[in-house]
Formats: structure tokens, sequence, C-alpha cells
């Protein structure tokens, strides 16, 4: 076993000697002592997709997992050796995970990140078993595995921590004493703690008891255990990382920083590299100290040592070692032309780094900046709420050596509510920072996601933040920018008359190809509204991002075509008399010749809910009823039900007798005048009867729904 070497206050210079000398340059690896043939991926999504693609290109055989949720996800189609867990939480059961991989006849496994990454009993018995654990040995992560042992380590290894009381005695008084020495605000966190779980500030005394109850009990809820440190809490850090590399044969490298401040829920959502306004002796220190703390628990492989950074005293203090490989490191991948993965596999196999410290600056200062963005199926404006389902539509930028996106999922695909939210990372890089910035907005612009909620635009709008863009980052920057990054911005009238068209265009496409299912005729030349629909109304509402907030009044839209693809349309005060207007089925283009200019938007159509995509911005509308139909419907005083706004067909039942709905939620969607419109209910409650079925037609005023009163 290697010696434990501490690293203190080593000069820049002496660092750099140190690198050079201990760390041997290897573009020519030796012969690995141990080469990995098959290796089993023992995660799900994105990363399981990552470690895949790194793994085929050197001619490693992969086996993936999956559970029923997951059987058709992108993941688990990818490699032809593909096990069924079951049930969604298998991903957590170690034991049969090892078994499998036996079975397969894989030599090693690795875990990804979250789940068994950071599970030092898992790691021990994958090595016990005779299976290469892809990452660190068990000690290392054990040791790093809780946030009060690291910090004596680190502390003995002369790594700055935050001042605090991280030790055994947990009887609350005695915690709510440290917290006086220490002076408030405190930062309660479980020592097991991860992913931004178990966490609580406590601003003043009186508040103590209970947020400390309030942390144990989400720390037991998610890890199983409560015992809690008691921090000072620093008022305006910056959360900056330092990616680390350590070989079997004692080479140590720090792949540069990662600077993760902007963060809702203490969780990160931009990551970027290098750290904005960071003086060169901090970043070198930041380094050095990273290296120090790697070295202390005779680390091997990836890990990333976060610190704090006290923007107000310029200090910065070690927070935790995570023991794996990180959500954001296709940054470090940008800015050092480096796959961390391959480098993973070399050391597993026994092999030398394949860069020198001195080499790795080099790198770094040749290539520039490098942001991730994570996109998350969330609603920001329902603070930052996962969301899941089907993802109707989804169009990503165009990868290129400086665009990457790592995705597990593909349009048609369900993000399922089993699993994270993220649904995919989107990594640019530029010469500058301003270049990469650059690069990142217009890559948001070009994604496109219809479906979930996700926080694509709420991005864009960090991209174009004025301090963002300075590089004034801290972990706060969101609350304090709430008001400029969650501003209202109306649709402008081009985007109803975009939808308008759209649902025109739409239906005239399927009543053309509904004529050629049952004639086989030959298409109908330029196909109108057919009689009586020469002329539509549609009043659209432009949805708030916030579902609790109160709807806006609907926009009506009059739209009137005057010769084949030609259309005068009326949205409230505007007027367009005439636009030429198309739309490709294939790609949900919706493309308009209007006097001034040329509009090109997505549109996608799923019930009464529109999603367009315009200038690099997504609007989401619902189709309303008109104002006469909205009349019939409501729950009647006497018969509590939902009738019919019009003589219509049912389509579909979306509801089941006994279930609690809310208001708002689908009840059925009925077919009318060759529209699909989705009755919504206008109250939270029970369904007590579904009055008619799929295929029922109905006059308009039959109740369609009856409930038991209110919830
Ligand atoms: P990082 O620290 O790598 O930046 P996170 O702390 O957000 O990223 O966690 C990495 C990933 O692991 C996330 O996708 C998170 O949801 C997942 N994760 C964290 N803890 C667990 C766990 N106990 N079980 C399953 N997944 C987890
Ligand atoms: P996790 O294991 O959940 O990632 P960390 O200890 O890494 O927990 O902290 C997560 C985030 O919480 C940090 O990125 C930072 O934004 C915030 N944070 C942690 N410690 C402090 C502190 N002492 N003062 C202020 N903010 C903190
Ligand atoms: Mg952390």
């Amino acid at each position: 076993m290697r010696a434990i070497r501490k690293s203190t206050h080593l000069s820049r210079q002496l660092l750099a000697a140190n690198a050079a000398s201990h760390v041997r340059h290897n573009s020519s690896v030796a012969a690995p002592a141990k080469p990995l043939a098959s290796v089993l991926i023992a995660n799900r999504g994105e990363i399981a997709l990552r470690v895949g693609r790194t793994a085929a290109e050197y001619g490693i055989r992969t086996t993936t997992l999956y559970t029923d949720p997951d059987a058709r996800s992108q993941h688990a189609l990818s490699s032809p050796y593909a096990v069924n867990l079951g049930e969604p939480s298998a991903y957590l059961d170690g034991d049969r995970i090892i078994q499998i991989a036996k079975d397969q006849g894989c030599q090693g496994i690795h875990p990804g990140y979250g789940f068994l990454s950071e599970n030092p009993v898992f790691a021990r018995k994958c090595t016990d078993a005779g299976l290469t654990f892809i990452g660190p040995p068990w000690e290392a992560i054990e040791a790093m595995g809780s946030k009060s042992k690291s910090k004596d380590i680190m502390i003995a290894a002369g790594v700055p921590c935050i001042p605090g009381y991280h030790g055994s005695n947990q009887d609350p008084q005695h915690l709510k004493d440290e917290a006086a020495k220490m002076g408030y605000p405190v930062l309660l966190k479980a020592v097991k703690g991860g992913g931004g779980k178990g966490m609580r500030i406590v601003n003043q005394p009186d508040e103590f008891f209970d947020q400390l109850a309030s942390a144990k009990s989400e720390a037991r809820n998610s890890f199983g255990d409560e015992v809690m440190l008691v921090e000072k809490y620093i008022i305006t850090p910056r959360h900056i990382e330092v990616q680390v590399f350590a070989d079997k044969h004692g080479n140590c490298v720090a792949l540069g920083e990662r600077d993760c401040s902007i963060q809702r829920r203490h969780q990160k959502i931009l990551e970027e590299s290098p750290a904005p306004h960071l003086k060169e002796e901090v970043r070198q220190d930041l380094w050095e100290k990273a290296r120090a703390a790697a070295l202390a628990v005779n680390y091997e492989g990836a890990g990333t040592v976060e610190f704090i950074f006290d923007n107000d005293s310029g200090e910065f203090f070690f927070m935790e070692m995570n023991t794996r490989l990180q959500v954001e490191h296709p940054v470090t991948e940008m800015v050092t032309g480096e796959d961390l993965v391959r480098w993973q596999l070399i050391v597993a196999e026994g092999g030398r780094l394949p860069l020198t410290q001195t080499e790795v600056e080099q790198r770094i200062h040749e290539r520039g900046a490098a942001i991730e963005a994570r996109i998350y199926a969330e609603n920001p404006a329902m603070n930052f709420m996962p969301d899941s389902g089907l993802l109707l539509h989804l169009r990503t930028p165009t990868p290129s050596p400086t665009v990457r996106i790592d995705a597990g999922f593909v349009a048609g695909d369900e993000v399922s509510s089993h699993y994270d939210p993220m649904i995919a990372k989107l990594i640019v890089q530029g010469p500058t920072r301003a270049a990469a910035i650059h690069k990142l907005r217009a890559a948001l612009e070009a994604y496109e996601v219809a479906g979930p909620a996700t926080n694509i635009e709420f991005l864009k709008r960090l991209c174009a933040s004025p301090d963002f863009v300075a590089g004034h980052v801290e972990t706060g920057y969101i609350q304090k920018h709430r008001a400029e990054l969650f501003a209202a911005e109306p649709a402008r009238p081009e985007v109803f008359a975009q939808a308008a068209l759209g649902l025109a265009l739409q239906e005239q496409q399927q009543a053309a190809a509904h004529r050629g299912v049952f004639f086989a005729g030959p298409p109908v030349a330029a196909a109108g509204f057919g009689a009586g629909f020469q002329q539509r109304e549609f009043h659209l509402v432009d949805l708030p991002a916030d579902s609790t907030a109160p709807t806006p009044p609907p926009t009506p839209v009059q739209i009137q075509q005057t010769a084949p693809s030609t259309f005068a349309i009326t949205v409230g005060a505007t007027h367009f008399p005439s636009v030429t207007s198309s739309l490709a089925p294939a790609t949900h283009t919706l493309t308009t010749f209007y006097p001034h200019t040329r509009l090109s938007t997505t549109f996608i159509r799923a019930g009464d809910r529109l999603t367009l995509f315009q200038h690099g911005k997504q609007h989401r509308l619902q189709l309303a009823l008109p104002p006469w139909a909205e009349k019939a419907l409501g729950v009647a005083d006497v018969a509590n039900s939902v009738l019919a706004p019009m003589p219509c067909k049912v389509l579909r039942v979306e509801v089941r007798e006994g279930d609690a709905v809310r208001r708002d939620q689908p009840l059925v969607v009925i077919e009318s005048m060759k529209m699909e419109t989705v009755i919504r209910s206008p109250v939270d409650g029970v369904v007590a009867r579904v009055v008619h079925g799929e295929g029922d037609l109905c006059k308009a005023g039959t109740a369609l729904v009856e409930f038991v009163g209110e919830a």
C-alpha cells in the first residue's frame, strides 16, 4: 500500500517541480497489468450511454442494466447485452448487480454517478468478487463518505475547512451551543448527505431546533442517517471544485477547476471552466489543495474536491470530495481535450496517467473556456418542481467538436418520475468565456423540447443575465436576480397568428389524409377548409409558466383562407391582411411569409396544448373553448356534473370513477367540428360517475362526468 503523503504548503514552483518529477508522461502507456475486455455498466440514462461510448471506442464489451420503467430507454437499447432488473429501485441492489456481472462474464463494473458509485460496501464487494471496480479503492470512498470524518483527514493534511462542529456529540443543545460559538447564520448538514439534501440554513437561535428537526428528517428519509454537522454559513459563496485524477503509481494531477455556483436547491445547473475572475495564485492553490486531499486518502481514479469560496474574504474551504466521475465532467473534457472515462479505464487497468500536471496546464491554457447547462424536466417558475412525461418533440442543436450533447432520451421517450429528471447536458466550448456563453445561448435557442416543462427558457435567460455574463457568480445568484430571471414576457401577435395557422393547416392536412385513405384517389390539390370552414376562429391562451397563477383571458384569432395558401388573420387589434403559409408535417415546421418578414415556427399540438418554437423561444398555448361553449361548462349546481359544451363524440375518458382530480386536470377528450377539445375539471373533487364512454355521441348539455362534492 502506498504511503500516505501530506502536501501542506507547497509553493507553486515546488508544486510544478513535484508534478514534473513524480508524474511521468506516458503517451506510450506500458501494457496495462489487467486489460479489461468486458464491463458491466451499473447505471442508467446519459451516464450509462456516456460510459458505453468510450468502452465501445476501445473495443470493450458492455452489459447494460435496466428496470421495468426503463425497458425501452436509450441506455437499455444501447448494448446487445442488457439485463432486466425489474422494479424501479433495483439499480441500488448491489449484490444482485455483482452476481449479474459474474454471470455475464464481465471483468469490471463501472458505477457511473449516483446509485452505487459512492458506496464503499459495494466497491469492496466488487473487489472481493474478483471484479475490477472502476473507481477509487473502497477505503478512499469510505474515508470521504462522511462530511465530518473527511474534514478531520483534510485538517490533518493541511487543507482548510469551514469553521464548524463536526464531532460525534449530537445532543441538540450541544449543537446549538456550537452554533452560538461560531455565530449565526450557520448551516446544518447531514454528514452522509448528497445532492443538496439534508441541509438547512439557520439564521437565528430561535429557529435552530426547528431547522435541526427538519434537516434530520430529510436526511433520515434520503440517506437513512441523521448525524449532523454545523458549520459557518458563508453569505456570498462560490462553489469551485477541482477535478483530480490519480493512478496506482502515485501520480496525481489536477485537471483544472470548475465553477458551479449557479445552483438551485443547492444543486448545480450551470458549470464552467475556468472559474471566472479567479486570481492565478488562488487557482494554483486550489489545485494544490485538491491534490493534497486526494493523496491524503491514497486516491485512485477520478474524483472531485469541492471547495466553497468566500466572495467577501477571498478565502476558500474544503467542502467535500465526491469519489466518482461527476455529472459536469464534460466541462473538463472540453478544456483539456481528454476523455475522462478513458482515463478511468486506464487507471483501473493499472496504467499511468496520460498527462503530467505541466501538460494539463498547457492544454487548459490553449483551449479556452467551456460551459455545461443541465437540461431538466422541471418548472423553474414553480420553484423548479420536477416534471415527467412523454417527450412529444425533441430537436437538439447540431453537435460539433465545440457543441456536445450528452442525452439519455430521444423524441417519443418517457421522462420517468421514478428517476432524476435530467433530460440532457449541453456542453459548449469557446476561445473565451464570452464566446462560450454566446455559443451556449445559440445552442439553447436551437434546443426544442415539447412535452414536460423544461428549464431551457430559464437557462437562456441566465445566459443573457448581465451579471452572469460579467462573471459575477455566486450560489445565491438565482435568488438575487429573481425579478430579472422570472419576468413575464407576453407572446407577440405573430405567435398567436402562427398557432392559428398551424391549427388550420394541420386540420386541412388531416382531412386530406383522411380522404386519401377512404377514397384512395389522387390527393386533393390545395384543399381548403372545406365547405363551412372558410373562416375559423380560435381562442388561444398564452399559458403562464406557473400553472397555479391565474390564466389570462383567451385571445381570439380569426383566420380566413383567401387563396390556396393565403390567409387573412386578425389577432385582437392586430390585422395581417395577407400571409402565405405552409406546414411541413415531417419536421412540424410552419413557414409563413408576412409582409415584413418570414417566420419559421415549429408547431406541436397535443390535444388542446400547443407548443411553438419561434425565434429561439418556446411558447406554450392552450386552445380554449369559445366563450359560448365555456358558458355551458362547469359544475351544475344540482347534478354536480360537467356537461358537453357542444354536440360531440367522446374520444377518450382520462379518469375513472373514484379518482380524485385537481382543478384543470383533463377529464374527457371530445371531438366536435373536427377538433379535439379537452374537457378539464372545473374543481378539485372526486369522480362519482363517468357518464359517457369512448365513442359515445353526445348532445350539447349532456352530462359527461359527475362529481362528489368538492374535495
Ligand atoms: P454532481 O455532484 O455529480 O454534480 P449530483 O450531486 O446532482 O451531481 O448527483 C449526481 C447524480 O446522482 C444526480 O443525477 C443525482 O440525482 C444522482 N444521485 C445522487 N444520489 C443518488 C442516490 N442516492 N440514488 C440515486 N441517484 C442519486
Ligand atoms: P452535497 O453533498 O449535497 O453536494 P455540499 O456540501 O457539497 O453538499 O454542498 C452543496 C451546496 O451547498 C454547495 O455547492 C453550496 O452552494 C452550498 N453550501 C455548502 N456549504 C455551505 C456553507 N458553509 N455556506 C454556504 N453555502 C454552502
Ligand atoms: Mg457537493
